[in-house]
């Protein structure tokens, strides 16, 4: 018979990641300087307010200084650009973060590569897509913060990368494109697989390592899964009816009573992309919530110490 699989705790990797850092917050605070965070969040999107709000709080919780730029929702590109402008030319800041999606009128891409790229603690700065891409970034390299979280919880749950097939599900630029390109430089056989691919469960099947962020939930069900493989699951999917519940959680299996609990109270639980019966034959996966999630806040941070120490490094290196 086949052991259970592994829970990777996200919460547990991400409380970790999070003490290094408060640790070296700490240091870099004797040292003279504070790392900061510029956090812009422009008009009144509720889910954009929640997910600032957490930010600014982890960043007090580590001492990382941190400041909220709120501009109405009828700002112009123009003036979004000149607030970019004077982040950039801060030194009291060393992370810039604008928190998407910004509004129809406004120009993304283009005050996305405003930002300078040491103070890009998204990772999605061309410059620093663009040295991801090479593999020459380094422990420097400003990396978008949910991949960077999915390759820290499988190092640090001592999950084989090297020479494994792994199978990537979705294509964005915030996911799937980067986390190919570090599962890549990890030196993975990696397949990335989107909505026009052919026999998606045939590839999927041969895959050691299955990471989904597709945005659908219980997409991954477990014929299309090899019996003992890793599976990673992105996915944020919120399900509020009784049936498309008991599809995910049977009344009939007592560890899901929990879940459908909680369910009850609320009105609405949260899902990922891989479905429970696709868990219960894997080798190890990340539940949700508590898996990937858990992490991006904490790589966030991570990058804002990173970004504040590289910048410091090269002024200092350019003073000599
Ligand atoms: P996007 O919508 O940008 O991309 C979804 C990808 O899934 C696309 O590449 C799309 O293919 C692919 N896809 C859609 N339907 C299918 C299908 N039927 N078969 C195969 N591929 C399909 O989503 P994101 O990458 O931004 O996010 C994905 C999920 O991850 C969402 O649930 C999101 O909420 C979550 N997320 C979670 C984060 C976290 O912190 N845990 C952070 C970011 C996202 P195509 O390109 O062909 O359209």
């Amino acid at each position: 018979m086949s052991s259970a699989p592994r829970v990777l705790n996200g919460l547990a990797i991400a409380s970790d990641i999070k003490a290094e850092v408060a640790g070296e917050v700490a240091t870099a605070r004797s040292a003279g300087y504070t790392p900061g965070l510029a956090v812009v969040l422009v008009g009144d999107v509720p889910a954009s307010q929640i997910y600032v709000r957490s930010k600014v709080k982890t960043c007090a919780e580590l001492g990382i200084y941190s400041e909220m730029i709120t501009p109405p929702a009828t700002i112009s590109t123009e003036e979004l650009l000149a607030i970019v402008a004077s982040l950039n030319a801060r030194n009291d800041i060393d992370g810039i973060l604008i928190q998407l999606p910004l509004p129809a009128h406004v120009d993304t891409p283009l005050l996305l590569d405003a930002v300078a790229p040491e103070k890009d603690v998204d990772g999605f700065h061309p410059v620093n897509v663009g040295r991801l891409l090479s593999g020459t970034g380094g422990d420097d390299l400003l990396a978008p913060c949910t991949p960077a979280g999915i390759m820290q919880i499988l190092k640090r749950s001592a999950i084989p990368v090297a020479g494994q097939n792994a199978v990537v599900i979705g294509r964005s630029n915030i996911v799937g494109k980067p986390v190919a390109a570090m599962l890549i430089n990890a030196s993975a056989t990696v397949t990335v697989c989107h909505s026009k691919t052919h026999n998606l469960a045939e590839i999927t099947r041969q895959a050691d390592i299955v990471v989904a962020a597709i945005g659908r939930p219980g997409f991954l069900t477990a014929e299309m899964v090899r019996p003992g493989a890793t599976l990673i699951d992105v996915g944020i999917n919120r399900i509020t009816g009784e049936a498309e519940l008991a599809e995910f959680f049977p009344p009939t299996h007592p560890e899901h009573a929990d879940r459908r609990a909680l369910w009850e109270k609320r009105g609405s639980t949260v899902v990922g992309d891989i479905h429970p019966a696709a868990f219960a034959v894997s080798g190890a996966y990340t539940p949700v919530p508590g898996g990937v999630g858990a992490l991006t806040i904490a790589m966030l941070m991570k990058n804002t110490l990173t970004a504040a120490r590289t910048r410091r490094e090269k002024a200092s290196r350019e003073r000599k």
